[in-house]
């Protein structure tokens, strides 16, 4: 591989990538919380409204507006910063999609340093999942939607949301069924409802091993532009219950904010 090859990825600096990150959904699990570092890649093939990597914001090219180009060798070297420092090295957005060889040239190169990686997908591959699964510790895979909402949730203008609802699905069942530790992901808004809550569940809990799955709410915070509306945290929680009741096996968290007291688990 081409070390030289510049890839868009969302700014860092020097040795050291993105953000680093708690992986909280593994308390669930009876594991360590451990550290991620985050290395965002720099276009997605989603364009929800509230994105918060600016996944919306676009170049004439497709890339999102604030991304870079990078060198794969000074990603590596990052990469390899991020392992020595007992971090989880995860591959996020954007999304890692957009960037098939390059993510497997980073899981491979993680191996040869004895360490496995993660992923956040928005769940729209089951092909990527299969191929990147033998080098994943555990994936968070998107399930944005029911599929009659998922056109609007995902920003998807070519009507692709059921197609990408059902590929969710098949993309934790690829993962969970292999042993991967997969957390669903789910933003949550004022008009979520109970039946709404119930569906998805459902169709959690029927995709892939439950015993490798969790389940995390992300109450939306509204975003300038955006007509969605903030769900009551009460009420959400409420619902929880609900759904426990129906399915105690699932595991599931609320994140409100990147703020251990503000992660609750269930
Ligand atoms: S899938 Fe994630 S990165 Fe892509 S536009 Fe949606 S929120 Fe942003």
């Amino acid at each position: 591989m081409d070390n030289k090859k510049l890839v868009r990825f969302l700014p860092f600096k020097g040795q050291v990538a993105g953000e680093r990150r708690k992986l909280y959904f593994y308390r669930a699990f009876g594991m360590e919380v451990l550290y991620t570092r985050i290395f965002s890649f720099g276009a997605c093939n989603f364009a929800c409204p509230y994105c918060k990597r600016d996944g919306q914001f676009r170049t004439a090219e497709g890339n999102i507006v604030t991304s870079q180009d990078f060198e794969m060798g000074v990603v590596l070297t990052a990469v390899k910063t991020a392992i020595e420092a007992g971090e989880v090295v995860r591959l996020s957005g954007g999304d890692p999609v957009v960037f098939p060889e390059e993510s497997l040239q980073i899981a491979e190169f993680a191996r040869t340093l004895g360490a496995k990686i993660s992923i956040a997908h928005n769940g729209s591959s089951p092909e990527f999942c299969r191929k990147m699964a033998p080098y994943l510790e555990s994936a968070a895979i998107d399930l944005k939607a029911l599929p009659q909402n998922f056109n609007t949730v995902a920003g998807l203008k070519n009507g692709t949301g059921a197609k990408m609802f059902e590929r969710s699905l098949q993309s934790q069942t690829i993962l969970s069924n292999i042993g991967v530790l997969v957390d669903v992901r789910t933003p949550i808004f004022g008009t979520t409802t109970l039946d709404d809550f119930l569906e998805l569940a459902e169709c959690i809990v029927k995709s892939g091993n439950i015993q490798n799955k969790f389940w995390t709410l992300r109450l939306y915070n509204p975003v300038n532009g955006c007509e969605f509306t903030a769900p009551r945290k009460d009420t959400v929680i409420w619902m929880i219950g609900e759904i426990k009741k129906v399915y105690p096996e699932l595991k599931m968290g609320l994140r409100a904010k990147w703020d251990p007291k503000r992660f609750l688990y269930f």
